[in-house]
């Protein structure tokens, strides 16, 4: 089966307005994309995340139901088990330098959680995964390894936005419409296009005994 992008976040609407576009383009070429949501507080937020991706043409999100997100082994685990179940070449999360602290535990969190996912020694089929990319939210990467031309599927990550209407009408001056409308025009001037998304890459340790595949024969 083809591998696909796995995208993890805090909560119901980092899909959305951190790689939106993005996982709408790559379910459009039948490329295999989930969404782990790992917290939903409160619970109405929940049917929020269903209705975004429908609109973004992904599959039903795979929900914990925690209120915060707490790096301890157990939940370290928990996120393994998804990655391993769903087998991403690709995991997009939150960005360490992220203003929210919530982001940034999800981004320890699955950094723990990629590594134990890669190993023998915990799985009998493990998940190595190719590629480890870093969103933005509501923090800005200030030097992108990665644009990704979302402009065709921006109009499917706007109206995934408008299902959170939870969070649009907290401010009245349209912060996250007119927001993430700026982010994806700055980045579509950096990268020629009309609208993008960015991303930071991060690489993936190969530290020890433990993975399936422990080597390159050639660089290039
Ligand atoms: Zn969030």
């Amino acid at each position: 089966m083809k591998r696909g992008i796995l995208s993890i976040v805090s909560h119901p609407d980092d899909e959305t307005f951190g790689c939106g576009g993005t996982l709408a383009l790559h379910s459009n070429k039948k490329i295999p994309i989930d969404v782990l949501c790992m917290t939903c507080n409160p619970e109405t937020r929940r049917e929020e995340l269903i209705s975004a991706s429908i609109r973004l043409g992904l599959d039903h999100p795979i929900i914990f139901d925690d209120k915060n997100i707490v790096v301890n082994s157990e939940n370290v685990m928990r996120a393994a088990d998804i990655i391993v179940d769903r087998n991403p070449s690709v995991i997009i999360t939150h960005a360490p330098f992220d203003y929210h602290k919530e982001h940034r535990a999800a981004y320890k969190l699955v950094k723990e959680a990629v590594e134990w996912a890669a190993h023998t020694t915990t799985y009998e089929k493990p998940c190595q995964i190719d590629r480890l990319l870093l969103m933005e939210v509501n923090s800005l990467i200030s030097n992108p390894h990665i644009l990704v031309d979302v402009s065709s599927t921006f109009n499917r990550k706007i109206e995934a936005m408008k299902a959170y209407t939870s969070q649009l009408s907290k401010f009245d001056w349209g912060y996250y419409e007119r927001f993430n409308l700026k982010k994806a025009e700055l980045r579509g001037i950096q990268g020629n296009c009309r609208y993008a998304e960015a991303f930071l890459e991060e690489t993936v340790a190969r530290n020890g005994p433990f993975y399936p595949v422990k080597t390159s024969r050639l660089l290039v």
